[in-house]
C-alpha cells in the first residue's frame, strides 16, 4: 500500500470557503481536504480516484453496503410517483406499510412508530412522548430525565441535555433542559481492559439509578435514556446484567426506559435491535441511520402499545401528540427504508453478520500489544481501539492514526483517543484483514 496525501483541490475548480462543516476542525480540514466522490459495496472512492475501504459503514449507517441498486430504484420510482406529501392531517400508504414492517422486527410490544428525519429528532421526540404520556396518565409531575455520562443523544437541546459528553455543550453556554441527572458511565479500563464482548464487571453502576430516584422522587422522573452500547464516545459496552438491572429499577418505579439505538439498530450487533440481542425490552427505542441504509435521512421512535393507548385516551377531537415535522414520514425516505428492510431480510444480513463476529473479534484483538494501545473493546461488528493520549494532547495520537489510515486507503472513525470500527455488515473476511492490517501499519507508523 503506497503512502498518499490527498490532493488539495485547485481553487478554480472548487471553493472550500462556503461550506461550514459539522463536527469538523474546518480550518485544519480545508488546508488538507479529504473528499469522497463515489461509493459502492464496502468501498468509497476519493476525488483522486483511490479506493477507500469503508471501515465505518459511513457513519454507522450503510449496513448493507453502499449504493445498492434496490434502494436506488425504489427512491427514483418514488420521486416520480409522488415526491412529497403533507405529513399533517394527511398520509400515504407507504408510510403505514413501513410502520407495520418495523413493528414486525421490533422488540415485543413496541408496535407504534413515530417518524423523524434524524437520530437527534428521534431523541427529542421520544423525550416529548414520555412527557406527553405521563401527563395523559395523570402523572404530570414526572418531568425529570436521567441520562448517562458520556452518552450521545444527538445535538438537539433535549439530546445534549440528557447526553453526557461535555464537549457537546461547552461552546454554547446553553440553557439546557431543566431537571436532568446522569448515571455514571460504564467504561472501566482498569478492571475490564481487553475483555472480549461484554465486560464481566460493573453491573453495580446501574444501582446509581436508585440513588437518583431516592433524591429526586420517582414521582418526578419521566424517563431514563441510555444507549445500550454507547458508540460515539468510543464504544462503551454494558457490563453483563447492567441493562437488565436498569430495566428492573425503572419498571419498579414507573419510569420509562428509552434505548437510543441510532447506532445499534438494524443488525449492527447481530439482531435487528440490541434490545433483542440482550433480551431487555425498553418502553421506547430511538433509531435512524441503518433504517434507510444511510441513503435518505430518516429517524424513528418505536413506542410501546401501552404508551400509545394511554395517549389516545386524550379528550375527543384533540391532537394526542402535538408534535411533528414537515418531513415526518417522507415518502422518498419511506421508499428507501422499505427497500433497505427488504435487503436486510432477503440477504439475512443480521444473521450473517453474526457469523463474522468471532473473526472480527480475533482480528481486532490482534492489535493488542502494539504501542500505546491501552484497550480494545468489541461486540457484534463494532470495535474500538483506545490509545494512551500523546504529549501533544488528548486525541492527537488517534487523529494521526485516522489520517494515516485514510492515506493508506481505509476509513476508520476517530473520537478522542479511540479509533472505532463498524464496517458494513456485508464485509468479507479478507476485507476485515485489510482493514486491520492498515490500522496496524498506521499505529506502528504513528509511534
Ligand atoms: N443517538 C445516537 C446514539 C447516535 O449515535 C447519534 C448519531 N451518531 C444520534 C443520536 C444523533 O443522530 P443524528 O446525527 O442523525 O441526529
Amino acid at each position: 500500500m503506497t503512502q498518499h496525501d490527498p490532493q488539495p483541490l485547485s481553487k478554480e475548480t472548487l471553493s472550500l470557503e462556503h461550506y461550514w462543516m459539522p463536527f469538523t476542525a474546518n480550518r485544519q480540514f480545508k488546508a488538507k481536504p479529504r473528499l469522497l466522490s463515489k461509493a459502492k459495496g464496502v468501498y468509497y472512492q476519493d476525488t483522486a480516484g483511490r479506493p477507500i475501504l469503508d471501515g465505518t459503514a459511513g457513519l454507522w449507517c450503510c449496513n448493507a453496503g453502499h449504493s445498492r441498486e434496490e434502494i436506488i430504484n425504489a427512491v427514483s420510482h418514488q420521486i416520480r410517483e409522488m415526491d412529497f406529501a403533507p405529513s399533517f392531517q394527511m398520509g400515504h400508504p407507504l408510510i403505514f406499510q413501513l410502520a407495520q414492517r418495523l413493528s414486525q422486527i421490533s422488540p415485543k410490544g413496541l408496535n407504534k412508530v413515530f417518524f423523524t428525519n434524524s437520530g437527534s429528532e428521534a431523541v427529542d421526540s421520544a423525550l416529548k412522548v414520555a412527557l406527553n404520556f405521563h401527563r395523559a396518565n395523570g402523572e404530570a409531575s414526572r418531568t425529570r430525565f436521567i441520562g448517562r455520562e458520556l452518552g450521545y443523544h444527538g445535538v438537539g437541546f433535549g439530546g445534549i441535555s440528557v447526553g453526557g459528553i461535555p464537549a457537546n455543550r461547552k461552546s454554547f453556554s446553553a440553557q439546557l433542559l431543566q431537571g436532568v441527572d446522569h448515571l455514571p458511565h460504564t467504561l472501566d479500563i482498569e478492571t475490564n481492559a481487553f475483555c472480549r464482548g461484554l465486560p464481566e464487571s460493573g453491573i453495580e453502576k446501574a444501582d446509581a439509578l436508585e440513588n437518583i430516584i431516592l433524591l429526586q422522587g420517582a414521582e418526578n422522573i419521566a424517563a431514563v435514556i441510555v444507549e445500550p452500547l454507547a458508540g460515539s464516545a468510543g464504544v462503551i459496552l454494558p457490563p453483563k446484567g447492567y441493562l437488565e438491572r436498569l430495566r428492573q429499577i425503572t419498571k419498579k418505579h414507573g419510569i420509562l426506559l428509552i434505548f437510543d439505538e441510532v447506532i445499534t439498530g438494524f443488525g449492527r450487533i447481530g439482531d435487528a435491535f440490541a434490545s433483542q440481542r440482550w433480551n431487555v425490552i425498553p418502553d421506547m427505542i430511538t433509531t435512524a441511520k441503518g433504517l434507510t441504509n444511510g441513503t435518505v435521512p430518516m429517524g424513528a421512535v418505536l413506542i410501546d402499545d401501552h404508551i400509545y393507548d394511554i395517549c389516545m385516551n386524550a379528550p375527543k377531537d384533540t391532537i394526542e401528540l402535538f408534535h411533528g415535522y414537515t418531513y415526518s414520514g417522507h415518502p422518498v425516505a419511506a421508499a428507501a427504508a422499505l427497500a433497505s428492510l427488504n435487503i436486510y431480510q432477503n440477504e439475512q444480513l443480521f444473521q450473517s453478520s453474526k457469523q463474522l463476529e468471532n473473526y472480527f473479534e480475533n482480528a481486532i484483538h490482534s492489535l493488542k500489544g502494539l504501542s500505546n494501545v491501552i484497550d480494545i473493546r468489541n461486540f457484534g461488528l463494532v470495535g474500538a481501539i483506545q490509545f494512551s493520549p500523546s504529549q501533544a494532547g488528548i486525541g492527537k495520537r488517534a487523529f494521526s492514526i485516522f489520517e494515516e489510515c485514510f492515506n493508506r486507503g481505509s476509513l476508520v472513525r476517530v473520537t478522542a483517543d479511540t479509533i472505532a470500527l463498524s464496517p458494513p455488515l456485508i464485509i468479507e473476511k479478507e476485507q476485515i484483514d485489510q482493514l486491520i492490517n492498515t490500522l496496524s501499519d498506521a499505529i506502528v507508523s504513528a509511534d
